[in-house]
């Protein structure tokens, strides 16, 4: 049987035109658009439901890309990326949009942010380009709005096509770019290790963002570019914009002090964020940071799972286990407690601190506070205390965001002073002040880090279904998940940076519980399934072609499966 072509498509169309909507499940199918294939994967049952999913196809002979294009995993992920944006950019030039009812008249694509990621919107291969995206069927109420349906396929699809998929088509200047400039990140966060570097800032880098709400770079007039003191300052040889200098910051623990709004917490982001590669513009191109990165913050009201806290917390009241510690409402330093030894279990190599978002009694004790509290009546060992195990127990490295408490210094490999949003290198000012001025405060840390523990999920804690739905996951924004009858919580995991991977963190969830068969722990499980998507793909997630998934950590894995608050473990 030969595939069906557009003539037919449109047949079908004119047939079912006025009809009930029920009639748009014909179209259903494959069909030969000679420049593309169009691909229908799921048709909508209404002009309100979810929008139609469907793919166009392109033959590499009729697409052209270059093979330098996609010849390694940077640049095939920076062309994907690229290729979606000029789909979404297509979109909004030749696609009318609204038509009758609901979604009608809607053709659309999963658009990136700041961040070059890799996503399923685009497909490229060696033999050819496949862009996925909604479809709005058109309706007048609930009648089939054929004419209208007949142009979007025949007129807009056609046309987007053919200026976001063909190579002759693009604008070649900016799609090298686009790709050298993922490709140099890449290289550099790839020679960190070599480096002994925890992350690397380089010079002219800009770090604010436009606002609170606004990822995008903060105006060139107004943002003061970023220039790495000289005792710390590293150059290295990217393959494409040859040799740059930065700062490096080094393994161990490091402080961010400084005055109030001097651009401390900004420079923290921008290492958080450093985990991902940005697009050209955006300020942050050749910041990054070791791939393992975790912001760690304060969450009071999360609920937490027999998490071994121990380390950090101790005789709570009433003889609570803090051994394998729950809570349906922690306190703001049980909950930073146990985001870090969640963390550690998941895999996390560097920490990152901010005091803005802390719990000063997780902290910091200073000495009147011993004097007046003494340990025994004191559950919480601070995490001054534990740093340093951290380091030389677990290998694990902090950068800290510390303004309040110089009781810090005693425990610093390097400081950075932040001024007028501007680094310098404080490292020997703060011993002299440490010598100086004695910290009179007594360690409370004990000998050792203390002991982490394996957890193992319970399969069936993880409930997917909901009414008559055996599985009912959703995503309502960027931080929350529905999975079955509960939500989860995801505000406080902050490089989470793109609603699409939250979605795919949503099925990865469920995906995962295939794994857990009473033996495996968590980590085990969360590596699995990281093996899955490396080997084939996000599409692994779920069971039809889907364009709205965005690569994500076992990090962030992890946080959400441990948000969860139905999770139980052994
Ligand atoms: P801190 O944590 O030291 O209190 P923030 O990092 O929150 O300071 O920064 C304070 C303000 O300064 C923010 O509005 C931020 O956007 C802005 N800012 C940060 N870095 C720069 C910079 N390099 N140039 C201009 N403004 C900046
Ligand atoms: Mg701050």
């Amino acid at each position: 049987m030969t595939m069906k072509n557009r003539d037919d498509l449109l047949d079908l169309l004119k047939r079912i035109d006025g009809r009930g909507y029920k009639a748009y499940k014909d179209i259903k199918d494959r069909y030969d658009f000679e420049q593309f294939e169009l691909i229908i994967d799921h048709v909508q049952g209404d002009p309100f439901a979810l929008p139609s999913k469907m793919r166009v196809r392109v033959a590499q002979s009729v697409a052209g890309f270059p093979v330098d294009t996609f010849s390694n995993p940077s640049r095939q992920i920076a062309l994907c990326d690229f290729l979606a944006r000029q789909f979404h950019q297509a979109t909004g030039r030749y696609v009318k949009g609204n038509r009758g009812t609901g979604k009608g008249g809607l053709i659309g694509i999963d658009r990136p942010g700041q961040e070059i990621l890799q996503t399923t919107a685009i497909i490229v291969q060696e033999d050819f380009v496949e862009a996925r995206f909604v479809f709005g069927l058109p309706a007048f109420g609930r009648r089939i709005a054929g004419r209208d349906a007949a142009e979007m396929f025949l007129d807009e699809l056609p046309q987007v096509t053919e200026a976001a998929l063909l190579f002759t088509n693009l604008d070649h200047d900016k799609l090298y770019e686009h790709i050298k400039t993922a490709e140099d990140a890449d290289v550099l966060r790839a020679k960190l290790p070599e480096l002994n570097l925890l992350a690397f800032v380089d010079d002219g880098a800009i770090l604010p963002r436009a606002s609170g709400i606004d990822p995008r770079p903060m105006s060139s007039g107004k943002a003061v570019p970023f220039q790495s003191p000289e005792s710390m300052r590293v150059a290295v040889d990217l393959p494409n914009t040859g040799k740059i200098t930065g700062m490096g910051i080094k393994e161990g623990i490091t402080l961010i002090v400084g005055g109030g709004y001097h651009g401390k917490s900004t420079l923290l982001n921008a290492l958080a964020l450093g985990i991902y590669n940005h697009i050209p513009g955006d300020g942050r191109e050749r910041v990054v940071s070791n791939p393992t990165m975790m912001k760690i913050r304060a969450e009071d009201g999360r609920r937490i799972e027999k998490v071994a806290i121990d380390p950090f917390i101790n005789n709570l009241p009433l003889g609570q286990d803090t051994h394998a510690f729950c809570s349906e409402n922690a306190s703001g330093s049980t909950s930073q407690a146990a985001n870090i030894i969640e963390a550690l279990e998941a895999g996390t190599r560097v920490l990152l601190i901010d005091e803005d978002t802390s719990a000063t009694n997780f902290m910091i004790r200073d000495h009147r506070m011993q004097e007046l509290v003494s340990k025994d009546r004191e559950p919480i060992t601070p995490f001054i205390d534990k740093a340093r195990q951290l380091y030389t127990d677990l290998g694990i490295s902090t950068v800290l965001v510390i303004g309040g408490s110089g009781d810090y210094f005693d425990i610093a490999d390097h400081v950075i002073c932040m001024h007028d949003y501007q680094p310098q290198d404080y490292t020997e000012q703060a011993k002299a002040v440490a010598e100086k001025y004695r910290a009179e405060r007594q360690p409370e840390g004990g000998e050792s880090f203390g002991q982490l523990h394996d957890r193992i999920p319970v399969r069936n804690s993880f409930d997917p279904s909901r009414n008559n739905r055996a599985v009912k996951i959703s995503t309502n924004g960027r931080h929350s998940i529905g999975f079955g009858r509960t939500d989860i919580d995801l505000t406080a995991v902050e490089q989470i940076v793109n609603i699409s991977q939250t979605r795919a963190i949503a099925e990865a969830i469920y995906y995962a519980t295939r794994y857990m068969d009473g033996q495996k722990n968590l980590t085990q499980v969360l590596d699995l399934v990281e093996q899955d998507i490396q080997t084939h793909g996000l599409d692994v997630l779920s069971n039809e072609p889907t364009g709205n998934f965005a690569i994500f950590r076992k990090l962030e894995l992890a946080a959400a499966i441990n948000r969860l608050r139905t999770l139980t473990v052994q």
